[in-house]
């Protein structure tokens, strides 16, 4: 099996694995007072110290979660219900992941005044672009880093700038779902008031996620009850897929340019060995994070080249996974000729791809093409 399909999810590591079965072992409640508990305690401080350090916050400014998607929500919503009353202007991309738009589509529904960018005809968004955009009643922007579907990253560092320059009251929300762990930066570098990622896309379980929300900055919580996580998101912690999802970050951290070296020398491959081939276009450019790349193949369905991709053991995703069977408005966004728009695969990289896996991917692609177009 060639699996090139990690921006959907990636395989869990030997080292989520054994943090799994420990977090299984400390079977106590963390928030009992007895040493069972304890035990169970010590272990998510010690996870919570962990994506504190990965992101260069203080540990009372994450939060565990289910998944990015509750994450994302949570700051979306929370913000909503913590100011919605005096300031009502959210601004976000056309790109966004739909754990973000549609909870934006939601509080529009309910009454927000929602601003969406889109990509100028270059594909590209710029500062100005959200910033011309805010004002005074502006409560939240949200804008992710690296787009799920052609891999662009997007300048959060200067987009965020620009509107706390304009208004700081504006709470700054950024999805970093594809873009942590697998690109340098801190928190702080991003200047991002809350951050939203997730455990599955890096080599932890599905059904973990975590949310960073800067001190000072309020958001009322979308869950109720016993208290946990500071009271932001009560329910009795998952400690093995939270313990997981810190031990794939520990693993992660030391190697992230190393793994960014090896992912843009896999792209790099990937391009030359498509290049100049007919009704073949790369839509991921040299702005876009190496670990996801948009290709498309005239003329075949992205389906009919995903399963005739499948039939020779490499596994891709139409699109983004999200979007199973819907068509993706992203990649129109991102100024796709409409020719190409139904005739697009993603490939998504981890470092454990190699260099085989790349040309196996490309001669399968081109004999698809090939097989494809006579039986169309
Ligand atoms: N944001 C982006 C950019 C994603 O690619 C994904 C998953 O594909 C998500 C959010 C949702 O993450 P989760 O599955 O943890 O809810």
């Amino acid at each position: 099996m060639i699996y090139l399909d990690n921006a959907a999810t990636t395989a869990v590591s030997d080292a989520a694995k054994n943090a799994v079965n420990r977090g299984l072992e400390v079977f106590g409640n963390p928030s009992s007072l007895h040493g069972v508990g304890l035990e169970a305690e010590k272990l998510l401080r010690a996870a919570r110290e962990k994506l504190a350090a990965a992101l260069g916050v203080k540990d009372k400014e994450v939060f565990f979660t289910s998944c990015a998607t509750e994450s994302s929500n949570t700051v979306i919503f929370g913000a909503a219900q913590a100011h919605g009353r005096r300031r009502n202007r959210i601004i976000t991309t056309t790109v966004e992941h739909p754990s973000v738009a549609e909870p934006v589509n939601e509080l529009e529904k309910r009454g927000f005044d929602v601003v969406r960018v889109s990509p100028d005809d270059n594909g590209k968004i710029t500062p100005e672009m959200i910033a011309q955009n805010v004002d005074a009643n502006t409560l939240l922007v949200s804008c992710m880093h690296v787009n799920n579907e052609t891999g662009y990253i997007l300048p959060v560092e200067r987009i965020f700038k620009a509107v706390k320059r304009k208004n700081p009251d504006t709470i700054c929300h950024c999805d970093c779902v594809q873009s942590f762990m697998k690109l340098k930066f801190k928190a702080k570098d991003l200047g991002a008031d809350c951050i939203s990622v997730s455990g599955h896309k890096l080599h932890a379980p599905k059904g973990v996620g975590a949310l960073y929300v800067k001190s000072g900055v309020r958001l009322l919580p979308l869950v109720y009850g016993g208290g946990q996580e500071g009271g932001f998101r009560s329910g009795t912690e998952n400690i093995p897929y939270i313990n997981a999802f810190a031990a794939s970050t520990a693993e992660l951290e030391p190697t992230i340019m190393k793994r960014y070296e090896t992912v843009s020398m896999l792209k790099e491959r990937l391009v030359n060995n498509l290049s100049g081939k007919e009704e073949i276009s790369i839509n991921s450019g040299d702005d876009c994070s190496p670990y996801v790349i948009s290709v498309s193949v005239g003329r075949i369905k992205s389906e009919t080249m995903l399963h005739y991709l499948e039939s020779r053991g490499i596994y891709v995703s139409s699109g983004s996974a999200c979007s199973k069977g819907k068509k993706s408005g992203v990649l129109s966004q991102f100024r796709i000729p409409d020719k190409y728009l139904d005739s697009t695969v993603r490939v998504s990289l981890c470092a454990d791809n190699t260099a085989e896996d790349i040309d196996a991917f490309c001669q399968a692609l081109l004999d698809g093409q090939k097989t494809l177009a006579k039986i169309r």
